[in-house]
């Protein structure tokens, strides 16, 4: 519980004077759980301590990105050695050679990849390309997946075929907007009418393959099949957004899990982050060669970046993709995330309370519904007080969850069967008090 002399008050009070809202990003704030955030002191392997010296066993891992858990030390060796070398330089270096080609070995839909320095810029190149390669305007999007705060990729859903967006944030002209069509996600219907009304002018399709911005919400077989189809026969590109799902849910990325069940199943346009720079600002798009050949300085397509390919975060991402490419990696992280959810429906189920659960890799999302919800309004059918209070109740006995019942969560390879085992003793009491 928080009281006055908490050192988490006290910052988060002098935070909000100088920073908005008191963070550098926004689900940061407890605003959707209420609360005061925990200001993180320091972190090591599946834990961090708060300003007040609590610890946490941490399933969020800075978003993503900290899959070999906080301070693996193989990682922080490559980055001090890399660190007294140079922190920027503008020019290239081998290391960005080695992680292009060590990306390009693991998934092979790429040709090519350029480096960048976030998700949010990775997407909005990565839809620029299309554009340009293409020659066409419009793009669509499904409700519920976030592709980072470019300006044409921030939109509202509106239901409904070809709902042109209303923008969902303020400063986004609405003529930049006009050429965004939001569909909901895993609706085939509304695919295939967009398709058959504006085929010839569509540039892409962009998706995550598994939705962890809206919890996690699997993408299904058929609508995946059936966007690939529709995307190749008029012209399209596919847009696989795995910023989150990339080097988490498996080696290969969702793709390679999807081009299980897909025959020769690829995207055209990859989007990674997270994992690829293993906590620092890391970022990247490939494509097969006649599509990135279009990106300046080869191609028409500008693009680029003061800061990218930077040599610490290569450092740090390379190490880390050497590490999580070890025989079984995966494997161990799926077992080791499904043990979580297995314990936590379980104690849902005993409690009589609604749960349901879902997990790939090192990503899991749970609700507090009877069934998986498939799309963003089925979401948004999630009792948030019920969330709330349990995200609360968990926080307090130092688990430490997405504030938001919208959001997937994640599992390192630190954390352990035991460290999974008190989060659902813990967990067991909590549902008890819902
Ligand atoms: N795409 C997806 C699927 C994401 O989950 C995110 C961030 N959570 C982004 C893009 C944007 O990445 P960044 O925050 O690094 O800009």
């Amino acid at each position: 519980m928080t009281h006055p002399t908490d050192s988490n008050v006290s910052l988060f009070e002098r935070a909000k004077q100088v920073i908005p809202g008191g963070v550098n990003s926004p689900v940061r704030a407890f605003a959707a759980v209420g609360g005061t955030p925990r200001f993180v002191e320091h972190a090591l392997g599946a834990y961090f301590w708060d300003t007040n010296g609590q610890q946490f066993t941490d399933y969020i891992g800075s978003w993503g990105p900290m899959i070999l858990g906080h301070g693996h030390p193989e990682v922080i060796a490559e980055v001090q050695k890399a660190v007294l070398e140079g922190f920027s330089y503008g020019a290239p270096t081998e290391r960005e050679v080695q992680l292009a080609e060590a990306i390009l070995r693991i998934m092979p839909s790429m040709d090519m990849v350029r480096l960048v320095s976030s998700g949010t810029e990775a997407g909005m190149s990565a839809l620029r390309l299309a554009r340009g390669f293409t020659g066409r305007n419009k793009i669509i999007k499904f409700n519920g997946c976030y592709h980072g705060h470019a300006d044409s990729l921030l939109v509202k859903a509106g239901s409904g075929l070809a709902t042109f967006g209303a923008s969902s944030s303020a400063g986004v002209p609405a003529d930049v907007v006009k050429d965004t069509i939001v569909l909901e996600y895993n609706d085939i219907g509304q695919l295939e009418e967009a398709f058959a009304k504006l085929g010839g002018e569509i540039a892409c399709v962009i998706m995550e393959p598994i939705a962890g911005n809206m919890n996690f919400v699997r993408a299904s077989v058929d609508f995946t099949r059936r966007i690939r189809e529709l995307t190749r026969e008029h012209g399209a590109l596919m847009i696989y957004d795995e910023v989150m799902t990339g080097f988490r849910v498996a080696l290969g990325s969702a793709q390679s899990l999807y081009a299980r069940q897909i025959a020769g199943f690829q995207p055209d346009i990859t989007v990674m982050g997270k994992v690829i720079g293993g906590g620092m600002p890391m970022a990247a798009f490939g494509a097969r060669r006649e599509i990135m050949e279009k990106l300046s300085p080869l191609g028409p397509v500008y693009q680029a970046g003061t800061l990218s390919g930077n040599p610490i975060a290569t450092a740090c991402g390379l190490k880390t993709l050497e590490l999580i490419s070890q025989p079984g990696f995966h494997d161990a992280l799926h077992a080791r995330t499904g043990r979580l959810m297995a314990g936590l429906k379980q104690e849902a189920d005993a409690a009589g309370l609604p749960f349901s659960v879902d997990h790939q890799g090192g990503l899991f999302g749970f609700f507090f519904l009877p069934e998986l919800p498939t799309s963003y309004p089925q979401v948004m059918k999630t009792d948030g007080k019920v969330f709330n209070k349990f995200f609360h109740g968990m926080l307090d006995r130092g688990h430490y969850f997405a504030p938001a019942l919208y959001e997937a969560g994640f599992v390192s390879s630190a954390h352990t069967d035991a460290d999974v085992d008190k989060t659902v003793e813990a967990a067991r009491e909590v549902f008890r008090t819902l």
